[in-house]
């Protein structure tokens, strides 16, 4: 998912393409020169001349598809990237999972709903996300299965954090997921900024499921327990075996 198109845009025009421009970046090259100032007419040009600086300008094959491409910019904003704000409700829901990975998830899926809300100034109360949920899963870095994919979804329906929409609104995008998120609080104090979007978890650590602390250095096999939490947790099933073992 691209979230910052200024900088696409000019990373593919400094770095160039390997065999073909695809559409989606045709169209962002375009909304790129547009909002350079650039009309019809110039940017084709612009366009036409990167072209051929990396492969072979064939014009009866792109030259519609550049058209094509013009013609919607006019209707498309560049998205920009943007900062966007976690509230303290949604993020009280989102730690009630008590599952790192499911909260992860959720913290994931309610930032880039709220960024496409945002970058295309869409005012409705609720909040959606089109997205296939393999690519939810590896921006929350969460690796799994297909078969512990659907028990996550499962799962993540059954605690009423998402439902899939009416059918209504399913027909536009079909071949995407779609999910509604029902953990929004925009009224809530904003408590997390997120603006580095290839790193979107990076304020967001794990919370001792013992104590509540903030745990900084996570290990897996600490069952999401904070050092001193692990540790009191750890004697006390030494303890607990020694005792058993004297009783025998
Ligand atoms: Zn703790």
């Amino acid at each position: 998912m691209i979230f910052d198109e200024i900088e696409h845009a000019e990373k593919l025009l400094n770095e160039g393409f390997k065999d073909f421009i695809s559409w989606y970046n045709l169209l962002i090259l375009s909304k790129y020169f547009r909002k350079k100032g650039k009309k019809d007419s110039e940017i084709k040009k612009e366009i036409i001349s990167f072209y051929k600086k990396y492969a072979n300008y064939n014009e009866i094959l792109f030259d519609k598809k550049i058209d094509d491409a013009i013609r919607k910019s006019k209707k498309w904003k560049l998205k920009i990237s943007l900062d966007i704000y976690i509230t303290q409700g949604e993020l009280e829901k989102i730690r009630k999972l008590k599952n790192y990975r499911y909260e992860r998830i959720c913290f994931v899926m309610l930032a880039i709903a709220r960024y496409n809300k945002v970058s295309y100034e869409n005012k409705s109360q609720r909040y959606f996300i089109n997205m296939n949920f393999l690519k939810i899963l590896s921006l929350a870095k969460v690796y799994a299965t297909k078969k512990e994919r659907d028990v996550i979804k499962r799962d993540l329906h059954q605690k009423g954090m998402i439902v899939v929409p009416e059918p209504g609104r399913r027909t536009k995008e079909q071949k995407l997921e779609t999910q509604e998120l029902l953990y929004i609080d925009e009224d809530s104090n904003k408590e997390i900024l997120i603006n580095d979007w290839n790193n979107i978890l990076k304020d967001f650590n794990p919370l001792c499921l013992d104590c509540g602390k903030e745990i900084h250095e996570f290990y897996k096999k600490r069952n999401q327990l904070c050092t001193e939490c692990y540790e009191k947790k750890r004697l006390e099933d030494i303890r607990s075996n020694m005792s058993k073992y004297r009783n025998k």
